[in-house]
């Protein structure tokens, strides 16, 4: 009999969502590991053992023991995409858009309302808002998140916001990445080249902090050649690359991540399948973000003068089908950001990932999990519950994984584990030990 820290037993189920480091893709997205009565051993904030309880019980034992109450044990939810700090918000600007009085992208608009509030914003404003919405998100099960700047678009501004996401102390780990690259800001219109060559020049001092670097590849961002100049820049200094790509047309944002051999290529509204393609081929993950869709209210028609109109993106499940079939691995995230996805909770995302985009229980546990973890570079390491990764598991308040998704728009988080220490209890953060130091 081998001693572990901890037995979490009495599961009705244990969704493992195990597959290859590098994320499940294809057919594979559509079988999911349901162990029914299962347990976990678990040992220096490591899995030891997944399996049916009788074989987990038997090799091994433990002096704390958690009764998972005949209920779900799932791996922690990882969010590959957040925009976390930021000032204001865009609730009046949203009322307009309600009543079909705002037309154009987001990211042409209210975005410069989001930069002007962030840049006034004081550090402890900025990092206390960051913690609680860190709250929020590991209150419903997310474990681990990437968060991006490119709200401050200046080299000053920018800077602070990475500094300030790398110094965030969260039982949540944050995954920082620089996006400079997140639209033209206003000053610099008519004169795009020095903006790029700011970002370029920023650089060497950038990957100092930051994990990743992001660029937007989109017909109201930048082209495929401005973004291929930065990419390939941060590359050399050692950043991995994220890709906002092809959210309001096909600016070949897709082929173009797939070239920087990027980690993520996110939005992919409109990507060609011979991009989807190219990406699948360099192992760049595809990240769809329902939230955006709901929120933006792309599948639904808008009413003008009192005429019902046409859906802008009724395509959008034919979109995420066309990046299964061309072998991406593909995940989802929240893309949490005050104007085109104020919420920072992958519960809602797998919920709406059903219904707007047409997806399995089974593809969604995996886009959530394995997927989204691949897609920051930490496939081998968590995402799912396997021996000798870490762990980072929900106990959610139902007693199978269908039900998570079935049902909607409430908390189905009992218990959050993270490296094996309980940090979330009735489906609230654990006092205090969450937050390793206060801001
Ligand atoms: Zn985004």
């Amino acid at each position: 009999v081998v001693e572990a820290d901890l037995l979490i037993l009495g599961a009705s189920e244990v969704v493992t969502c195990r597959g290859p480091s590098r994320g499940i893709a294809a057919a594979d997205l559509g079988r999911l590991e349901v162990i029914q009565d299962g347990a976990v051993a678990i040992k220096d904030g490591r899995i030891l053992a997944v399996g049916p309880k009788s074989e987990v019980e038997a090799e091994y034992r433990a002096g704390f023991r958690i009764d998972a109450e005949g209920r779900l044990v799932s791996p922690g939810l990882v969010d590959p995409h957040s925009h976390l700090l930021f000032g204001g918000d865009r609730c009046a600007e949203y009322e307009e858009k309600i009543l079909g009085r705002v037309v154009g992208a987001n990211l042409e608009r209210g975005i410069a309302v989001t930069i002007k509030a962030t840049r006034a914003a004081s550090d402890r404003f900025l990092v206390e808002q960051a913690l609680r919405d860190l709250d929020v998100a590991l209150s419903h099960g997310t474990t681990t998140l990437e968060a991006k700047t490119g709200y401050g678009l200046d080299r000053e501004s920018e800077l602070r916001l990475l500094q300030l996401t790398v110094g965030l102390e969260h039982a949540v780990e944050v995954v920082p990445t620089f996006l400079g690259a997140h639209v033209l800001p206003e000053d610099y219109v008519g004169r795009r080249e020095a903006y790029v060559q700011l970002l370029i020049d920023m650089m060497p001092e950038v990957a100092t902090l930051a994990e990743y670097c992001d660029v937007s590849c989109d017909p109201s961002c930048f082209t495929a050649e401005e973004c291929l100049r930065m990419g390939e820049v941060a590359r050399r200094h050692g950043m991995g690359i994220r890709v906002h790509a092809d959210q309001t047309g096909d600016a070949g944002g897709a082929a173009l991540a797939a070239r920087l051999r990027a980690a993520s290529a996110d939005h992919l509204d409109y990507a060609s399948v011979e991009g989807l393609r190219a990406m699948a081929d360099a192992g760049t993950v595809a990240v769809f973000l329902p939230a955006v869709t709901l929120h933006l209210m792309e599948m639904t028609p808008p009413i003008t003068d009192g005429e019902i109109g046409s859906a802008q993106k009724p395509f959008m499940p034919l979109a995420v089908r066309r990046a299964i079939e061309a072998g991406t691995v593909v995940a989802l995230s929240t893309d949490y950001n005050p104007g085109s996805a104020p919420t920072p909770s992958m519960q809602i995302v797998m919920q709406l990932a059903a219904r707007l985009y047409r997806l399995t229980y089974a593809q969604i546990w995996h886009m959530c999990t394995l997927n989204a973890a691949a897609s920051v570079g930490r496939g081998h390491d968590r995402g799912s519950l396997a021996p000798g990764k870490r762990a980072d598991l929900v106990i959610w308040t139902e007693p199978n994984h269908r039900r998570i998704i079935n049902r909607f728009g409430y908390n189905m988080v009992d218990q959050v584990l993270i490296e094996g220490r309980t940090m979330v209890r009735g489906g609230r953060p654990v006092e205090a030990k969450h937050r390793r130091a206060m801001a």
